[in-house]
């Protein structure tokens, strides 16, 4: 799809990470003209490597990707790449199969009863999976390289500006217009600021360090995670620290790391006299947990970190970035369009924000888990002991890969508001590969047909497909927003609203 130069944007997107990437890829799926500004000249970073770029992908996150046809790019070079697979944090260096972890506290895949989450069946995104940030930032530019999004590096948002029919970014001297506005510019978000979005939560207890050194007289720290009197550690050698300190969060942004800092903390929290003469790199953070109040004021939107902070305890923010951007993109594009139900957009504040307030939540808790106190030690020993039981691990797998996501969307059939199974068809073709293009889904296993009406009129918003599947779970016939979500079911039995109401309300009005 190759994109005419214009001045003048349906949606101008503040950031290239792996949010405003997957972002501006849906939003050219359904062919809105996007420009994506990013201030890093270059996307290279040791920070997106392995070890410290390495990030646990949970289920929603692998089947949005899986959707779009993306996973075994994003997944393939992992598998074979040695030195991510030497450089696994230590959590992952186990005998068993982990799952995951709660505060450190490990769970084994082996535990878990994948039964008791209804509504899936087997698929190659059925389990959490590592990545790195360079990687998966990779393969989202080149599909919107491909798609035609045009992004521009090397370039700072400094101001915004919104009418009611219009939205002005200032960056690098020039200003540039568009129908809309996505703030995907990471924590610190200028969107966020110059919009004036309220930004509530907790503030930091803590601040953690990802530390690569060079060590001497190391011989005190024991490699794994250790919590102590003081804090905690993890140590692999030969060189890579992540730790905690429970300063209140008052070192992390306010000066530069230097290897004596360094050598200060880790001998205070592990209570070792190791030395560190020198860094190769270093970086802070904290557990401040904030979240914008809404996710839409007017012309502007939040997707990402720009929309929620929280500490990186248990691995989720890149996972809630991808969610926004796969409930944002196709609502943001349908209203670009016109003819969009009343109401789409705000669907998605309504939708995410609870599952970002769900997440900061989990994050806190593992904070409480970690306090150097003897009884937080002694309520984490009991903690453990669930963990490690059938119902525990999986609870806290559903949790961490977040097997049973469900928006509240009205209905009370339990598979509306969940992510679609992935059916097998009769032609070999699995569910996942019909979302490839964006578009909804009516799919019918009675191969009759009778819903191929409805579907007419939709054109490049909805397909159409009649085919029995090897399980259909009951059903015989369900809608699939273009995010993957059903809204939608029948079983024979009873239904909330015809299909055609079901239709008008995700999918609008035919052009
Ligand atoms: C140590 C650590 C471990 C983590 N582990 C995990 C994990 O295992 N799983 C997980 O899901 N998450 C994890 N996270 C969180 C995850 O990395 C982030 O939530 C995610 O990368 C955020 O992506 P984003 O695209 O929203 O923001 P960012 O990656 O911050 O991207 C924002 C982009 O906007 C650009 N930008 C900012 N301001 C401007 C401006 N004014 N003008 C132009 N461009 C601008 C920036 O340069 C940047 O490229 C971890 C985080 C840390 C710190």
């Amino acid at each position: 799809m190759s994109m005419p130069t214009i001045s003048h944007y349906d949606v101008i997107i503040v950031g290239a990470g792996r949010v405003g990437l997957l972002l501006s890829c849906e939003l050219r799926l359904a062919h809105c003209s996007v420009l994506v500004l990013e201030q890093a000249p270059d996307a290279h970073a040791a920070l997106k490597q392995a070890p410290f770029g390495i990030r646990g992908l949970n289920i929603p996150s692998l089947e949005a990707l899986q959707r779009r046809g993306l996973l075994d790019a994003v997944t393939a070079p992992v598998h074979s790449d040695s030195a991510l697979a030497a450089s696994r944090p230590h959590w992952m260096q186990h005998a068993r199969r982990p799952g995951g972890h709660f505060a450190g506290m490990q769970f084994f895949q082996d535990q878990i009863d994948t039964a008791a989450w209804p509504y899936r069946l087997p698929s190659r995104a059925s389990e959490s999976m590592p990545t790195t940030m360079e990687r998966l930032e990779s393969v989202l530019a080149q599909r919107a390289a491909e798609l035609g999004v045009e992004v521009r590096r090397g370039v700072r948002v400094t101001d915004m500006a919104q009418w009611p029919d219009g939205v002005q970014v200032q960056a690098g001297g020039a200003q540039l217009q568009g129908h809309w506005l996505v703030g995907c510019d990471g924590g610190r978000s200028l969107v966020r600021k110059a919009a004036g979005f309220d930004f509530a939560g907790t503030g930091p207890e803590f601040t953690g360090y990802s530390v690569e050194a060079t060590l001497e007289n190391s011989t005190g720290l024991r490699p794994g995670r250790h919590y102590t009197a003081t804090g905690m550690y993890t140590f692999q050698p030969p060189g890579t620290i992540a730790m905690v300190d429970f300063d209140g969060g008052a070192f992390h942004g306010s000066t530069p790391i230097t290897a004596e800092h360094v050598q200060t903390v880790l001998r205070r929290v592990s209570g070792t006299d190791v030395r560190v003469p020198s860094l190769q790199l270093a970086s802070t953070w904290t557990d401040r947990a904030r979240q914008a109040t809404r996710y839409r004021q007017g012309r502007v939107l939040l997707a990402g970190d720009a929309a929620h902070i929280h500490s990186p305890l248990g691995g989720q923010g890149l996972n809630l970035g991808i969610g926004d951007a796969m409930n944002l993109g196709w609502k943001l594009a349908a209203t670009v369009r016109g003819g969009a139900p009343a109401g789409l957009l705000d669907s998605y504040t309504a939708e995410r924000h609870p599952v970002g307030a769900q997440v900061l939540d989990w994050s806190r808790a593992q904070v409480a888990l970690m306090r150097p106190s003897p009884a937080t030690r002694a309520l984490a020993d009991i903690v453990r002991d669930l963990i490690a039981t059938r119902d525990g691990a999986t609870y806290f797998a559903d949790r961490v890969w977040g097997a049973t996501l469900r928006y509240d969307l009205g209905d009370p059939h339990p598979l509306v508001g969940r992510s679609a199974p992935d059916f097998a068809l009769a032609d070999g073709s699995t569910l996942a590969s019909h979302l490839q293009t964006g578009q909804g889904l009516l799919l019918d296993f009675d191969t009759a047909a009778p819903l191929r009406g409805l579907a007419m009129g939709w054109q490049g918003r909805l397909r159409y497909i009649a085919s029995p599947a090897a399980d259909e779970l009951g059903l015989t016939s369900l809608l699939v927003r273009p995010d993957g979500i059903v809204v939608w079911v029948a079983d024979g039995v009873a239904q909330s609203e015809p299909a055609s109401a079901a239709i008008q309300r995700w999918f609008g009005t035919t052009p």
